[in-house]
């Protein structure tokens, strides 16, 4: 039988295990250093979806990624266990003042080219559909009319563990630290522990955590870990339809349930493994705040519950994921680096790197083939949030 070694059991590796074992008949073994997941990106995300990027490709895994949530019950269950992820779809709402609208613009060209259900709305059909929003310095806004919104991110992980799992997957609780070679094959992974595992197949799924077990064999993964704050509000103020809006300054919210989540990029120098107890509640008051307050005057009354922090696994060299088999390896393989936007594309990109270890192919992953590095072939996003 086909054996599997995934390093990292975060989404990533949990879906590619589970498409490996589900679909393709493969032994695979995930070893995950923490089984509580409590600083996975995968654990601290705000899960939402979008088709509204530049790169067709990142529009490609988010449609066929939808698609797949939208039927994930069937998909993922096990037995009669059939997963909630609570998928809602509001759309994303991207706002401009007139010196970004044709950006904007330009964009909604691009994404009508590649069949996203994105509508561009004037201000005043911005205020007729959201009269909460203060559209005063805006010029239009693009609106995604279907395929857009935001799910339990956690829940799905779950989902895809347990049925990995369900399908013959083994979850191992210890820390990968160095591979064996034999040529152009990797042979084993050492662990923290003493112990070793074979296999087949090879794939670096460790996340923001990633660029160490590249380096291990020779590649550079150029991945690390940016922090990112998430504030959750609460506010007597009502918000009917709210999307997830994206501000021209570069701040976000949207809605959960009765709370208001935002966040926006940090201040200062966008230091690596900034510490996640570390909230820069400053980053709230000074600007957050005050920028939305503007942007929907009903949210001049609120009061920060809590917050939190994740880290984006950032893929320094051109904010996309590294998807597809590592350069010189005749059998390692990685899926990080997304960058931000890795929970929603997991399905697609899961499911593809599974195809591509079973010798199939795997058309939506190709861009993202971490050879790209090497020919210095940046594929840049200009959307990242
Ligand atoms: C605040 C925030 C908001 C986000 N919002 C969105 C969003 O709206 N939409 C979206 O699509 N994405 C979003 N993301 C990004 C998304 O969460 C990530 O892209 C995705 O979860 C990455 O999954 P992963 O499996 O690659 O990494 P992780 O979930 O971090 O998993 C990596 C795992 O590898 C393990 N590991 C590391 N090193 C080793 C080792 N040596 N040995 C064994 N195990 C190891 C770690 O313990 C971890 O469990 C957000 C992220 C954050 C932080």
């Amino acid at each position: 039988m086909f054996e599997v070694t995934i390093l990292g059991g975060g989404v990533m590796g949990a879906v590619t295990a589970c498409f490996l074992a589900r679909d393709h008949g493969a032994a695979v073994t995930v070893i995950e250093r923490d089984p509580s997941y409590a600083r996975a990106s995968s654990s601290l995300s705000l899960s939402s979806i979008r088709q509204q990027f530049s790169q067709p490709v990142n529009m490609a895994l988010s449609r066929w990624s939808m698609a797949f949530l939208r039927r994930v019950a069937d998909e993922l269950a096990v037995a009669d266990d059939r997963p909630a992820i609570g998928l809602v779809e509001p759309g994303y709402l991207y706002l401009a003042t007139p010196a970004g609208a044709a950006t904007l613009r330009g964009l909604h060209e691009l994404q009508r080219a590649e069949g996203v259900d994105v509508a561009l709305q004037s201000t005043a059909e911005l205020t007729a559909r959201f009269p909460w929003l203060a559209v005063g310095d805006l010029a239009l806004g693009s609106l995604g009319l279907t395929g857009e919104g935001w799910f339990d991110g956690p829940a799905l992980h779950r989902a895809f563990r347990r049925k990995a799992q369900a399908s013959g997957a083994r979850f191992v609780a210890s820390e990968a630290v160095g591979f064996e070679t034999a040529g152009d094959r990797v042979t084993g992974v050492r662990c923290a522990d003493g112990s070793r595992l074979g296999g087949d197949a090879f794939v670096i799924a460790a996340g923001a955590w990633s660029a160490p077990l590249g380096r291990a064999l020779g590649s550079t993964l150029p991945v690390s870990a940016k922090k990112r704050d998430v504030f959750v509000l609460e506010t007597p103020a009502a918000l009917p339809g709210c999307p997830l809006v994206i501000d021209p300054s570069g701040f976000w919210f949207r809605t959960e349930g009765s709370l208001v989540l935002a966040g926006g990029p940090p201040r200062g120098d966008d230091v690596d493994d900034m510490p996640l107890d570390q909230i820069d509640h400053g980053l709230f008051d000074e600007q957050l705040w005050p920028a939305l307050a503007a942007r929907v005057p009903a949210l001049e009354a609120l009061r920060v519950r809590s917050a939190w922090a994740g880290y984006y696994e950032m893929n320094a060299f051109d904010h996309n994921g590294l998807a597809g088999r590592l350069p010189g390896w005749a059998n390692a393989f990685t899926a990080c680096g997304f960058s931000g936007h890795g929970m929603q594309q997991s399905p697609a990109v899961g499911h593809s790197m599974a195809r591509l270890m079973a010798g199939l192919d795997a058309p939506l992953i190709e861009a993202l083939t971490p050879q790209r590095l090497l020919d210095g072939r940046p594929l840049i996003e200009a959307n990242v949030i």
